[in-house]
C-alpha cells in the first residue's frame, strides 16, 4: 500500500445527496427540496443566537444541561436520558458505530431515510432493506426479516421521503416482537407535525431497546444550526456519552433550540400553517390527477403517470426557480417530493403543474 486506506466497505458507500437549492444570496429560487420551515425559526430563538454572538470565543456546554432540560420540561421526558447532537444525523450515526458492526445487520424500510444505510455501512455493519406495504412499513415483514445477526431496526415516523406513518399501536407491536438485543430506533423528525403524538417516547420508557430521535432542522426552522436529539435508555445514553465528541453542539446551536422548543405557541402557528397548506397541495394535486398518500409530515409525494413526465415536470419547476427533490434514488422514481412552502409557493407550484400537465394532456 502506497496511501492510508478506508476500513473495508467504506468506498462502497453513495455520498448522500442532499436537496438541491441551496444558493447563498439567491432570492428568486423557492426551495422546497429539503423539508424546511418556510417560515424560519421563532424570533424567540433567532434572538438567542444573536445574544450567542457575543461569546463565540468560548466553547459550548459540553453537557447541553439547560437544553436537555427544555426539552424535558416541553415534551415531559426525563432530562437526564436525552442525548443532543449536530442534527439527527449524528445521533443516528453514533449509534450505528456504537451498536452495529462488521457482521451486524442493520434493518431500514424500502423507502426509508437514506442515512440509515450509510450510517450503518460506516460503521462496517450491513443494511439490509425490507419491504413495505403501500410505501408504509410494514410490522410483519420486519419482524420476519430479523436474524440473529440483526443489531439495529430504522423506522422513520412519519417517513421520509413518503409521508406516511404507522400508529402507534403498530410501533408498539414492532417493539414488542423484537428480541431484547436489537435495538429499535424510532426516528420522529417529523413528529411535530402530527398532533398528540410521542414519538414513541412511552416505547423507549416502557423497553432497554428502543431510542427516539428528533430534529430541531425541520418544524423548528433551524436546520442550519445543526442540532438534533435523542432520548433513550440510561445504558444508551451512557454509552453514547462515551462515544460522542465534548463540543458536539455549538453555543448557536444550543441557545436557539432551547429558546425554539420553549416557543410552544410559534411551534403550533407553524403545525397549522403545513396542515392547512399540505391539505390545500394534496387536494388540488389529486384534482390533476396526481394521485398521494395522506402526508402525516411536511411535504408531499405526489405519482406521475412514469418517470419521464415526473423528471420533466422536475425540469419545469426548476426552469420557475422551483427547486423540489427527485427521489428515483429512493427507488421512487414516478415521483417527486414537494417540501410545503407558503401560500405563495403552494399555489405557484400547482399553477405550474397545471400548465405542463395540460400541455401534455
Ligand atoms: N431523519 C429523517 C427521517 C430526515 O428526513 C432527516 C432530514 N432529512 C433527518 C433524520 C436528519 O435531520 P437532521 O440531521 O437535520 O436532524
Amino acid at each position: 500500500q502506497t496511501r492510508p486506506m478506508p476500513q473495508p466497505g467504506i468506498l462502497d458507500i453513495a455520498p448522500y445527496k442532499a436537496g438541491e437549492g441551496h444558493v447563498a444570496g439567491a432570492n428568486a429560487i423557492t426551495k422546497l427540496s429539503s423539508n424546511e420551515n418556510p417560515h424560519g425559526p421563532s424570533p424567540a430563538a433567532m434572538e438567542a443566537v444573536r445574544a450567542a454572538a457575543e461569546t463565540l470565543a468560548v466553547y459550548p456546554s459540553s453537557d447541553h444541561a439547560a437544553l436537555r432540560t427544555a426539552i424535558g420540561e416541553v415534551w415531559n421526558l426525563d432530562p437526564a436520558r436525552i442525548v443532543c447532537g449536530a442534527g439527527s444525523d449524528e445521533i443516528i450515526s453514533l449509534l450505528c458505530q456504537s451498536y452495529a458492526g462488521p457482521g451486524d445487520e442493520v434493518l431500514y424500510t424500502e423507502h426509508g431515510f437514506a442515512m440509515y444505510p450509510i450510517s450503518a455501512m460506516a460503521a462496517g455493519a450491513t443494511p439490509v432493506q425490507v419491504r413495505e406495504r403501500h410505501r408504509t412499513a410494514d410490522v410483519d415483514a420486519l419482524l420476519e426479516a430479523v436474524t440473529e445477526r440483526t443489531a439495529m431496526v430504522f423506522i422513520a415516523n412519519p417517513n421520509n421521503p413518503t409521508g406516511t406513518m404507522l400508529p402507534p399501536e403498530e410501533l408498539a407491536r414492532l417493539a414488542a416482537g423484537l428480541p431484547g438485543r436489537v435495538m429499535l430506533v424510532l426516528d420522529g423528525a417529523y413528529a411535530e407535525y402530527v398532533p398528540g403524538y410521542d414519538a414513541g417516547a412511552a416505547l423507549v420508557d416502557a423497553h432497554e431497546n428502543v431510542v427516539m430521535t428528533r430534529t430541531f432542522s425541520k418544524i423548528y426552522g433551524l436546520g442550519g444550526l445543526r442540532i438534533g436529539w435523542g432520548y433513550a435508555p440510561a445504558h444508551v445514553i451512557e454509552v453514547l456519552n462515551r462515544v460522542r465528541g465534548p463540543f458536539n453542539v455549538s453555543a448557536a446551536g444550543l441557545a436557539a433550540a432551547e429558546a425554539a422548543v420553549r416557543d410552544t405557541a410559534y411551534t403550533e402557528r407553524c403545525r397549522a400553517a403545513n396542515a392547512e397548506w399540505r391539505g390545500f397541495m394534496q387536494r388540488e394535486l389529486n384534482a390533476l390527477g396526481l394521485p398521494t398518500d395522506e402526508s402525516h409530515a411536511n411535504f408531499v409525494l405526489p405519482r406521475f403517470p412514469g418517470p419521464e413526465m415526473a423528471a420533466a415536470a422536475d425540469q419545469r419547476l426548476r426552469a420557475h426557480g422551483i427547486i423540489v427533490r427527485p427521489v428515483g434514488g429512493y427507488g421512487l422514481p414516478d415521483f417527486l417530493r414537494i417540501t410545503i412552502g407558503d401560500e405563495v409557493a403552494c399555489r405557484r407550484v400547482i399553477a405550474i403543474l397545471d400548465e405542463f400537465l395540460k400541455e401534455r394532456a
